[in-house]
């Protein structure tokens, strides 16, 4: 089926919106309706591509990773996984040499007093969020590797939020920072990036 000239200009001004330099890393995030949320908010923010650590061997996530994917409902994602590419990492070493290789600072989101506010951060700078597990949050290994640590204020009752939650507040603090620098008027991916992603998207 060809693309009509309508879905076409849709794409392209989406695709050239995509920013390689925004991304998120998720360690152990283990629950697919979030893993699917987030990749819905990435979408939203013009996240080109997102990393994942998954879960312990044993758990059919980690299965699914192996084979090469991320298990998220697509109904919740609203389809969200077609245009936004998952990358996934065996363990913490590989993913964090991998995005330093990439020239991303990684910030661990922690919820501790010593951590940063996050809205204190550069996000037009190429910045991975850290996103911690359900029950333990972001590990001490990946902690201490992180170049800064950041925490959105919590003044109620409840001492976290939900995951999806977090990385929506941060990742529109960088829309929103993005969006003042110019960073959304101009395509930012490579002839070639570009090239490879507009095949994948145009394929029915
Ligand atoms: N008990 C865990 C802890 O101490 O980190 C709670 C994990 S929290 C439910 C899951 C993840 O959501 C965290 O690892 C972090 O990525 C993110 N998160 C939740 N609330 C946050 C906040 N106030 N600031 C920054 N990140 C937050």
């Amino acid at each position: 089926m060809l693309v009509t000239p309508e879905r076409e200009h849709k794409l392209r001004t989406v695709l050239s919106r995509r920013q390689p330099d925004l991304t998120v890393l998720m360690e152990q995030v283990n629950k697919p309706h979030n893993l699917s949320a987030i990749l819905r908010t990435c979408d939203a923010v013009g996240v080109l591509e997102v990393h994942a650590i998954p879960p312990q061997k044993g758990l059919p996530v980690l299965e699914e990773a192996e084979a090469g994917k991320i298990r998220t409902y697509n109904d919740t994602s609203g389809s969200a996984a077609k245009w936004v590419g998952l990358r996934v990492h065996p363990d913490v070493p590989s993913a964090f040499a991998y995005l330093k290789g990439q020239g991303f600072r990684i910030y661990a989101t922690r919820l501790s007093e010593q951590a940063t506010d996050y809205r204190a951060v550069d996000y037009t700078q190429p910045t991975c969020i850290l996103l911690g597990a359900e029950k333990w949050g972001v590990s001490e290994e990946a902690a201490a590797l992180a170049d800064g640590h950041i925490v959105i204020p919590m003044l109620g009752m409840v001492q976290s939020l939900n995951v999806s939650v977090a990385a929506a507040v941060i990742l529109f603090e960088a829309q929103r920072q993005r969006l003042e620098a110019g960073l959304y008027e101009r395509p930012r991916l490579s002839p070639q990036q570009y090239q490879a992603v507009w095949e994948a998207w145009s394929d029915p």
